[in-house]
This record gives structure tokens, sequence and C-alpha cells, in this order.
């Protein structure tokens, strides 16, 4: 034990972040962090194959102008639009930094991505939450409740839920919030729409996204974010100079520029979280629509935490959020079809009439 507590009093009154699981059990079926089953396209692989350990002596590119440039082109924008990070959770961070403090709230929705609480608790700044609807839905009085708030987040595909948000409501509330909103599009990928090009009309909204999960690369850590040219000019002057490294920037340039092979495993992955979905469906589940690479799913008897188990004890592992509203559903994330088969097997075998 320590005399006293060296930590800020806001660091003592949390508990960190915890990650889902990494287990190291052989053979199991991860299906609890919302990563891709499938490979990294086959452009990774070359830069890998070709990467001179000698580049790793000096630092990398500060700004990744060529990741950036690469980003812009997809987007349709600038290179200036657009900032890029260690994983979209360092863009978060940024973005923290940038706009929050202990006079600037911000607010986010519930439920949603459990960071976000806990980098306000880091900041000093208050967490206003605001309840999605029975569905999960945005409530119509969303705009009022977020009133003092200096950044709003808006997690479009939501998670855990998995479903989205109505375009023509996000751009409402961009138009007349006062502050900053952040669209944190983690999941677009596999979603029929995205809120990118917002960023070309409205000055305080900024788009985040990452190559964990759609382009396969969670453990390479690159997030990007796109906002109008000033506010990414302040990000820039918050970020780690250092913050995405040389391997993962000529990583990341490859996965954006093979877009065919984007669409053809996020197609898979479609495809798959469809028929999981309607399977589930028929054996009595409440399934939420999912516009994510996960759904989110209640058992018939609404024991959330029991069915987590009962598929642990399978070797499948999935995701529980405990709580009044979340408890009874589990996450799945979209594995590959011999995955789902595997999970809807069993699920029959406990649920099948
Ligand atoms: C996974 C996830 C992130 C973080 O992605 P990384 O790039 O791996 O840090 C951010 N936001 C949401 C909603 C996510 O689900």
């Amino acid at each position: 034990m320590l005399k006293q507590s060296y930590f800020r009093p806001e660091i003592d009154a949390m508990t960190g972040y915890t990650p889902g699981e990494q287990p190291k059990i052989a053979n199991i079926i991860k299906l609890n962090t919302n990563e891709n089953p499938y490979p990294p396209a086959p452009a990774v692989n070359e830069i890998i194959k070709k990467f001179v350990p000698e580049k790793l002596r000096l630092y990398p590119d500060p700004t990744c102008t060529t990741l950036r440039r690469a980003a812009a082109e997809l987007c349709k924008l600038e290179t200036n639009n657009i900032i890029a990070a260690n994983g979209s959770d360092d863009i978060l961070t940024i973005i923290f930094r940038c706009f929050t403090d202990v006079t600037r709230p911000v607010a986010c929705l519930e439920p949603t991505y459990s960071l976000y609480p806990v980098l306000a608790k880091i900041q000093g700044t208050e967490c206003l939450n605001i309840d999605l609807t029975a569905d999960f839905q945005l409530p119509n009085n969303l705009l009022e409740q977020a009133r003092t708030a200096n950044l709003l987040i808006i997690t479009r595909p939501n998670a855990p839920t998995g479903n989205s948000f109505p375009l023509t409501n996000i751009e409402q509330i961009c138009a007349k919030f006062k502050g900053v909103v952040l669209i944190d599009e983690a999941y677009a990928d596999f979603a029929s729409d995205s809120c990118v090009e917002l960023v070309n009309r409205f000055d305080n909204v900024i788009v985040s996204r990452t190559l964990s999960k759609s382009y396969s690369l969670a453990g390479a850590r690159v997030g990007l974010a796109m906002a109008n040219e000033k506010l990414i000019t302040g990000m820039m002057k918050v970020k780690d100079s250092y913050n995405v490294n040389a391997l993962s920037q000529a990583i990341a340039t490859a996965a954006l520029q093979d877009q065919s092979y984007l669409k053809s495993i996020t197609n898979k992955i479609i495809v798959t979280r469809e028929r999981l979905s309607a399977s589930l469906k028929q054996l009595g589940f409440t399934v939420i629509p999912s516009a994510a690479n996960f759904v989110f799913a209640a058992p018939p008897d609404n024991n959330g935490k029991q069915y987590f188990d009962q598929l642990r004890e399978q070797a499948i592992i999935v995701r529980y959020f405990p709580g009044k509203i979340t408890g009874r559903f589990v996450r799945i994330t979209v594995g590959t079809n011999e995955q789902i088969d595997r999970l809807l097997s069993f699920t029959v075998s406990l649920f099948g009439r």
C-alpha cells in the first residue's frame, strides 16, 4: 500500500476500461470483440514481406501523409480533412482532450461504446447519458438532453446494439447542436449508408472510422477521422507526434487501396449476419436489426447471462453486458459460416422445439 495516493482524484475514483478478453485457450470460437474472421487484404501480406527493418531506425511520417491521401481519395475529401491515429480509440482520446474539460461536458448514448465514459472520467468532464428508446432508437428530446454538452457522440451503427439511426435525424442534430458532433462510424462498412458527406456541410461534425473491424486490422491499430480542415488542424496539435507506426501506415494505405477485397469480405459477413439473425429469430430470440458485424440478441427466456455461460462451456466466447437494459442480451460477433453454424446448432439444442 502507498502511504498516500499520488493520483489525481479523478483517476482514483475510476475503474479502468475493461477490454473484451483475448483468451489463450486453444480451439475456441472467438466471437466477443467484433474482429473480422477473414484475413486482411493480400496487399498487406506483400507490404509485410517486403518491409525493410532498416526503416524502423527512423521515426515514421508524423502526419501520415500517404495514408491520409489514400483515405481522402476514398471519401472524396481533401488530405487536410483527415487525421490518422493509433486506432480509433486514439482518435477518441484526441477528441476528448480537444473538446471536453470540467466546464465542457460530453453527451453520449446509453447503451453505447463503454470507452466514452472512461475517457470522460480521465479528462475530469461530466458525461451526460442519453437513454435510447425501448427499441434502441434516438429519443425525440436528444438535443434538449445534450444542451449543455460541448461534444455529442453518436455511434452509428451503435454498439453493442448494432442498429443504425435515420440519416435525416443525424443531419438535423448536426445542424442544431451548438458543440461538436462526433459520429463514430466504426461499423459503417457493414451498413447501407454513412455520414462522411456531412463533413462538407457542417463545420462541427467529425466522422471517425477504424481499420480494426471491416479491414481486419485490429492488431495494426489504425483509426481515421474526417472533419472540416479547422477541426483537423486543432486535433493535429493535440495528438502524439508519431502516433501511427511506420509499418501500420504502410499496411493501412495498402488495405484502403483494395476496395474490392474490402467489399468481398464485408459482403460475406453481411450474408452470414442476416442468416444468423433470421435463425435466432426463428428460435424465439429478440434480435435487434443489425447494420454492423455483430448481432445483439436476447434468448427466449431473456436470461442473457445463462446463455453466455452455456456458450462459454462449449468454448464459444461471445460478449455479455450486465445491466438493466442490456442484461437480457448477448452480443455475437459475426464469424465465418462454420463458426456461426457451430453456435446455431448448439443454440438449437438449447431452444429448439
Ligand atoms: C471497436 C470500436 C472502436 C475502436 O476501434 P480501434 O480502432 O480498434 O481502436 C471505436 N468505436 C467503436 C464504437 C468501436 O466499436
